[in-house]
């Protein structure tokens, strides 16, 4: 048994894994973490195993099935099944065995397609989504709704941030699935490795996208779980109660790959294939709420990218 144990789900992936080093680096050193072959949290009966071989006091919950724009399109299943699974196993396996706190990771994908920019909280749920990640959309809507859920009907203290698109170490470096900084990442360093003339970037290049460092939001996330009830409180509404997490800054999808082709050293040619989508026009969260919580990000973007990138070469053998 582990005696007051924060219990991050998802440790394996890029927010899980930054999460627990963000902890660490607090002196926080009473961490847990469910192995696959120890609980598959898609399966009830192993996650309240789980939680009854430890005293469980926190819970963060990054643990999902996540991807990019393609792998959303192309396993809709997949991504609005295991997301519902994990959330109903860990939030109410957590609220059975007394956990008064807890916080959810979602998405900005959370908001209507056609939302006005920056995108407030208060936005959820007034408008149509964005076909393509609609069903990962739909999980994440019901995970903010499970936490406030718990909180009327049970007292429980079940938190949510909604971070914007997230990139760093540990990141899915996969050349179809993944979001667009790590697949960019890794197509430039390949053509500037082969001496390629030019390089395939998806869709117009014209969508405007907001990315933030995963050390930012692990940072965001411990600040959001550490917030005196009081302060969460007078900020958020009982059915309004996710916070988003962003940097409040943009660029086109033509300069992030710009930026990226600086950061791999490639000097060849940009070419933009219009038959894969664009998706979403523009994702910009509105951050104003965090900032009166008292927190901001602090890794500008080629800073970001030029670390990732550094990772990236460390461990190019390994990635997934
Ligand atoms: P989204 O924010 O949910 O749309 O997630 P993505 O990170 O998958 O895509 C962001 C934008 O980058 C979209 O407009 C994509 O069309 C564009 N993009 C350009 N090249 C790529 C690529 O190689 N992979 C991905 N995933 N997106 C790309």
């Amino acid at each position: 048994m582990t005696a007051g144990a924060i219990f991050v789900a998802g440790h394996r992936g890029m927010v899980g894994s930054a999460i627990v080093r963000r902890l660490r680096a607090l002196g926080r050193e009473n961490i847990v973490t469910a192995g696959r072959d120890e609980a598959d949290l898609t399966r009830q009966e192993q996650v309240e195993a789980f939680f009854e071989r430890h005293a469980i006091e926190q819970v963060y919950l990054a643990a999902a099935k996540v991807g990019g724009i393609h792998a959303n399109n192309t396993y809709p299943a997949q991504f609005i099944y295991e997301n519902l699974m994990i959330e109903c196993n860990v939030i109410h396996t957590a609220h059975k065995a007394g956990v008064q706190k807890l916080l959810l990771l979602g998405s900005s994908c959370i908001y209507p397609r056609a939302v006005a920019q920056p995108m407030r909280e208060d936005a959820l749920l007034t408008g149509v989504l964005e076909p393509t990640n609609e069903p990962y959309a739909v999980a994440k809507i019901a995970g903010i709704k499970l936490c406030e859920s718990y909180n009327r009907e049970y007292g429980r203290d079940y938190r949510s941030v909604m971070p914007t698109n997230l990139y760093g170490p540990n990141d899915n470096f996969h050349p179809e699935n993944s979001h667009v900084i790590p697949a960019l990442m890794r197509r430039f360093h390949e053509a500037a490795r082969n001496g390629q003339e030019e390089v395939v970037v998806w869709g117009s290049g014209k969508p405007m996208r907001e990315f933030l460092h995963v050390d930012d939001m692990a940072a965001a996330s411990v600040h959001v779980m550490d917030l005196a009830f009081d302060t969460y409180r007078a900020n958020t509404d009982p059915m309004l109660s996710h916070i988003n997490v962003g940097t409040g800054v943009d660029c086109t999808i033509r300069e992030l790959a710009e930026t990226v082709a600086e950061v791999t050293g490639f000097k060849g040619r940009l070419v933009f294939d219009a038959s894969k989508p664009d998706g979403t026009a523009r994702k910009l969260m509105d951050v104003a709420k965090l900032e009166r919580m008292g927190w901001k990000a602090t890794i500008p973007l080629a800073d970001g990218m030029r670390q990732t990138y550094r990772w990236f070469l460390e461990h190019a053998e390994a990635v997934r």
